[in-house]
């Protein structure tokens, strides 16, 4: 089953000038994990926050989890119930405590103040943090400030997590902690998890790879993306499931 569907999906601003999504079509299946790449500009934030419910395509066909995001009126209760959001800056807010942060979502789906603060803390335990609980986003880490962030995006147990540059305001061993921990939760919690990522050694840790161009999504690593051999750039072999353009065009050929 597909969590995510979307077809011909597009979205423009400045009066048409600006062709952010451009016929899009995405299939994403239930607890797939994705790395979506490409170049500054090409999209992949905007594609994102469509699927996330933050903006509507002008035009498409969009289906997650279920729900129809082009008919969907109240997007708030979906992204509540359905999307969980890791942004490349964390987003904290600064004057709310590490756990007071991560109960904020909850207040959608009215739980109890003791059941938020109890979930909130498991959370926070859940990312490795649980003795800053307490402790401001000034007084925190940045890989401490991303933690809460992801646990901020666990707290109403959304089907899925969607991360925009995740590790890209880290340092490598810092970003190497984070996605280590959003793959133990895909793994564990059995989420869909799409990353939009400019780090190939981020993206070689997903199933599959979309490659972004112009407002439309390809399979194919462009040539840049790949050495002499053929082989994805910063680790050995193509990405499973990316075809290098030349492949695809055999493919075609043949
Ligand atoms: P990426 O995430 O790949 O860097 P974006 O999705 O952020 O790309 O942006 C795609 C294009 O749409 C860019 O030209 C960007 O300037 C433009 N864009 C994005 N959001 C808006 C907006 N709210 N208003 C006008 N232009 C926008």
């Amino acid at each position: 089953m597909n969590d995510i569907y979307a077809r011909n999906i597009h979205k423009h601003y400045d009066n048409g000038r600006i062709r952010a999504l451009n016929g899009v079509n995405l299939d994403i299946a239930n607890g797939e994990f994705v790395a979506l790449m490409g170049p500054s500009g090409c999209g992949k934030s905007t594609l994102l926050h469509m699927v996330g419910g933050l903006d509507k395509p002008d035009l498409g066909k969009l289906v997650v989890a279920d729900q129809d995001l082009i008919k969907t009126r109240d997007l708030t209760s979906f992204r509540a119930r359905t999307v969980g959001f890791v942004f490349q800056l964390h987003n904290l807010l600064p004057s709310l405590t590490a756990i007071e942060n991560v109960m904020i979502p909850m207040h959608e789906i009215r739980q109890s103040e003791s059941s938020r603060r109890k979930r909130a803390l498991e959370l926070l335990d859940k990312v490795g943090i649980s003795k800053r609980v307490s402790g401001l986003p000034s007084q925190l880490s940045g890989g401490e400030r991303q933690r809460v962030a992801i646990a901020r995006a666990l707290a109403n147990s959304p089907p899925i997590i969607l991360a925009d540059e995740p590790t890209g305001n880290l340092d490598s061993k810092n970003g190497e902690q984070i996605m280590a921990l959003l793959t133990q939760i895909w793994k564990t919690d059995g989420t869909t998890l799409l990353i939009i990522t400019h780090d190939m050694s981020v993206a070689q840790r997903a199933q599959r790879m979309l490659y972004m161009r112009d407002g439309e999504l390809s399979n194919n690593l462009p040539h840049s993306l790949c050495d002499d051999t053929g082989s994805a750039i910063s680790f050995g072999g193509c990405f499973p499931g990316t075809k290098r353009d030349s492949e695809r065009d055999i493919e075609v050929r043949s």
